[in-house]
């Protein structure tokens, strides 16, 4: 795979690294978009811009029907590569519109096949200094799973997740959101080539691990990133339904998967309006406790939590919740909260995935043993849940962020963000 010219491969800034790592650009050499992007934008606001760029009334249904063939099916990013498009309007676009997703400025590749990105966004104003986000896809043999960011930071303040303690920068728009996966696809060259169009099934010279046929490398979203999804609803929401549009994207909503710290408001919405499947960052099965840990517990008490996961839209064995919870040495870990924790969610479909806490600088709280990890998947398994403890993934990825001595607080964040999205994958 050929990198972008705005990269360097680190050879000396970073000698443990594995040979994918590329370094990070310079803030001063972004460039933010000048023109608006059409990526991430509903199939109405399409409709909206060739409006106001002139396209007849009687044309624009089949010209969104096209550009969206183009963004999300073929990948384009030039409006010149539509060739099913009028050459007068691929120019009258390329006037108005750009095809920009967010820049990667770098790019980690464990020797497992685990990529990590930093992107590149506007800042909200044109003084500000850009923001940073970041995208983690991990290969497994019968999937793909992209981890996507929502936010720029966190408002919530867990205490044991970094996240937390940096302030709000910004939501991110649907476009950014959808931006990542139009970024992951391109680097993982993960797009429709025109061969396979018509369902022919063709040979790719993908990144290495695709499937049979015209089966995509990224098969799985999880909204497991920066942020807290349901804090910013209608973005996350317009971004989902552009990824699980069977016309383009087309990843299917039960292989998406929506984390929530419990913002209890927005759960049945999330249900009805987005359909996805959802998981729940539950880490504690007393509300003393979780008030500590998750302090959004203090306004939705646990109760209040798990009756909106009872009443989720669409729940069923088939259609599970999965509760998350994070190894907390001497904190959550004991065997009776084991018990508790199974006693607490009987009657509702559930999956339960133990999380190895990452540690980041400063934090009190350290990572159970794995001794205990086991005894306490045990119980859970005993009563009848799957209860997967993740084997870490792109190790050597991490063990070289790991080993900065001089680790800036985005790289160990990108550290952290791996560890967590190979701990939620299944
Ligand atoms: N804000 C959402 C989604 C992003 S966090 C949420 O809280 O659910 C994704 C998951 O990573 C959550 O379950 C979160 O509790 C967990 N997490 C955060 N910091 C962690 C850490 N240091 N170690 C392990 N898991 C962590
Ligand atoms: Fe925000 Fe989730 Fe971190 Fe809590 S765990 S601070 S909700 S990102």
């Amino acid at each position: 795979m050929s990198e972008p010219q705005t990269m360097s491969v680190s050879a000396t800034a970073f000698p443990a690294a594995s040979a994918g790592f590329v370094e990070k650009t310079p803030l001063e050499r972004y460039q933010p978009p000048a023109k608006p992007s059409l990526v991430g934008v509903s199939r109405v606001q399409l409709m909206q811009a060739l409006a106001s760029i002139g396209v007849p009334a009687a044309q624009r249904k089949m010209r969104v029907q096209q550009l969206w063939h183009w963004l999300y099916v073929r990948g384009a990013r030039r409006f010149d590569a539509m060739t099913s498009v009028s050459k007068e309007l691929r120019a009258t676009l390329d006037h108005h519109f750009t095809l920009a997703r967010p820049e990667v400025v770098a790019e980690q590749i464990s020797a497992d096949g685990t990529r990590k990105w930093l992107l590149r966004l506007p800042g909200e104003h044109s003084l500000e200094r850009p923001h940073e986000i970041e995208c983690v896809y991990i290969p497994e043999a019968d999937r793909g799973t992209l981890c996507l960011s929502t936010q720029v930071g966190c408002t919530l303040t867990c205490s044991f997740c970094h996240t937390g303690t940096q302030r709000l920068v910004r939501n991110l728009t649907a476009g950014e959101i959808v931006g990542q996966i139009m970024v992951a696809r391109d680097r993982l060259d993960d797009w429709l080539a025109a061969a396979q169009e018509g369902g022919a099934s063709a040979a790719s010279s993908g990144a290495g691990t695709r499937g049979k046929g015209s089966q995509r490398l990224i098969s799985n979203i999880v909204m497991m990133g920066m942020g807290e999804p349901l804090y910013n609803f209608e973005a996350v929401r317009d971004a989902l339904l552009i990824a699980a549009d069977g016309d383009g994207i087309a990843i299917s909503k039960r292989r998406i998967t929506l984390s929530t710290s419990g913002v209890v408001p927005n759960i049945p919405l999330a249900g009805i309006e987005i359909g996805c499947m959802l998981a729940v960052s539950l880490h504690a099965v007393r509300d003393e406790l979780r008030n500590e840990l998750v302090p959004l517990n203090r306004k939705y008490p646990i109760k209040e939590l798990l009756d909106a996961c009872r009443n989720y839209p669409g729940l069923s064995n088939a259609r599970r919740i999965t509760f998350e919870y994070v190894m907390l040495k001497g904190v959550n870990d004991s065997l009776a909260d084991a018990k508790a924790l199974v006693k607490l969610l009987k009657g509702i479909p559930a999956k339960i995935n133990l999380i190895p806490f990452n540690p980041w600088p400063g934090t009190t709280y350290e990572c159970s043993d794995w001794e205990t990890i086991e005894k306490f998947s045990e119980i859970i398994f005993s009563a009848g849940y799957a209860s997967p403890v993740r084997t870490p993934r792109g190790r050597d990825i991490l063990a070289a962020c790991g080993q900065l001595k001089s680790a800036s607080e985005k790289l160990s964040a990108r550290e952290r963000l791996a560890l967590r999205a190979m701990a939620m994958t299944d």
